[in-house]
């Protein structure tokens, strides 16, 4: 008897089940009535009706998707648009859209790292977002993973290394919200002559002078050695990525990048959203203060009730659970209260401590910040 090929995903699950790790899809309904600190609309800009009828309107235009890569199909001047603006409001010469954040980091870490016999080093702090760890593995470069926020392991990296180096890191790191230290991360790779590539997603919207981000913010925006990634599906409320950089790096992703070249281009309504996020959020740079004070609130509420949580340097309160069995409860007891809440367990969580992930939000009520943070802390486990 020939043996099932998929006989070993059992096996698989029992193991998943058996720590706690098997995950399942809820259906959302569009009418929901729980309070929302699940996703990441930051800026409560994914509902903002110019932002939906800018969608619509480009769907209209251009269509519902963009047909194929747009190096086949061409290119819109609705996408030259969004990267002329996205590059501007960061500070930056150039920027390259991408149907997601995640094909953007790929895109970059794998582009810039050139092809086999480059000898370039991927220097990657061991917090690092899943795209950006994916993008080290699939790139044609040496790679060393340095402990969490230490300039100082990555300077002794770069000078143990001969040849090209990309120092790569989040700017706010996605499971407990915390910001890398950039301006010392800049100097570390200056010291040795490499680039510092930094994942934006979190900071774009948040941080900085309006929202301009957080390399915007730690004076980095628009260097020669510093290149951005953004995700359109935060604090834009959007669909989508960008690669912000240098117009000779943007330039070289065109012409080299997989994730740009074999991808079909950034639909239309997700660029015409981004567009229309963009305008709102220069129209009303107060919401990037907002969603800041929002996170400190609900950060200083759960610590004053006894709760474990990273202090926050942008939107995301992370709360530690006591297990990953724990956390799913708590995330369902916390539903049951009215609220979605993020629910972070291995392997989503580098150091295997499952959490609650909360997102602030700037379009929340004081009421509601604290109606929510006290619904967390009723519902949380015994430690
Ligand atoms: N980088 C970081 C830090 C993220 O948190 C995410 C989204 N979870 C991404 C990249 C990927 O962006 P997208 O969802 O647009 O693919």
């Amino acid at each position: 008897m020939p043996q099932d090929p998929f006989d070993w995903i059992d096996a698989e699950h029992e193991r998943l089940r058996a720590a706690g790790l098997v995950r399942t899809l809820r259906p959302r309904a569009a009418d929901s009535a729980l309070l929302d600190l699940a996703g990441n609309d930051y800026l409560g800009l994914t509902h903002h009706p110019e932002v939906t009828e800018a969608a619509a309107d480009a769907a209209r235009r251009w269509g519902a998707g963009a047909t194929g890569s747009r190096l086949v199909t061409g290119s819109t001047a609705l996408h030259a648009r969004l990267e002329a603006e996205l590059a501007a409001f960061c500070g930056f010469e150039a920027a390259l859209v991408f149907s997601s954040g995640y094909a953007a980091n790929l895109a970059a870490v794998t582009a810039l790292s050139g092809s086999v016999g480059s000898g370039t080093l991927l220097v990657c702090d061991e917090g690092n977002h899943a795209s950006l760890i994916d993008g080290c593995r699939l790139a044609r470069a040496e790679r060393t993973v340095v402990p969490h926020a230490d300039p100082e392991a990555v300077r002794k990296s770069l000078a143990a290394h001969r040849g090209r180096a990309i120092a790569v890191t989040d700017s706010v790191f996605s499971v407990d919200g915390d910001a890398a230290p950039l301006p010392a991360l800049a100097a570390a790779c200056r010291s040795g002559g490499a680039a510092l590539l930094v994942d934006d997603a979190h900071g774009l919207g948040v941080l900085g002078a309006g929202g301009r981000g957080a390399v915007h913010a730690a004076g980095l925006a628009g260097d020669g050695d510093v290149v951005a990634t953004v995700t359109l599906s935060k604090s834009l409320g959007s669909q989508g990525g960008a690669v912000l950089g240098p117009a000779r790096v943007i330039d070289h992703l065109v012409s080299t990048a997989r994730t740009f070249i074999f991808d079909t281009g950034l639909a239309p309504a997700a660029a015409g959203a981004a567009l229309a996020s963009l305008e709102v959020l220069r129209r009303e740079p107060g919401r990037a203060g907002r969603v800041r004070a929002v996170a400190t609130a609900l950060h200083g509420r759960l610590t004053a009730a006894g709760l474990t949580a990273v202090r926050p340097d942008a939107a995301v309160v992370s709360v530690r659970a006591p297990s990953p069995a724990a956390a799913v409860r708590w995330a369902a007891d916390c539903r049951a209260a009215g609220l979605a809440v993020g629910c972070f367990r291995p392997p989503s969580v580098p150091d295997g401590v499952s959490r609650l992930r909360l997102t602030a939000r700037a379009d929340l009520s004081d009421a509601q910040v604290m109606a929510a943070a006290d619904a967390i802390v009723r519902t949380a486990p015994a430690a």
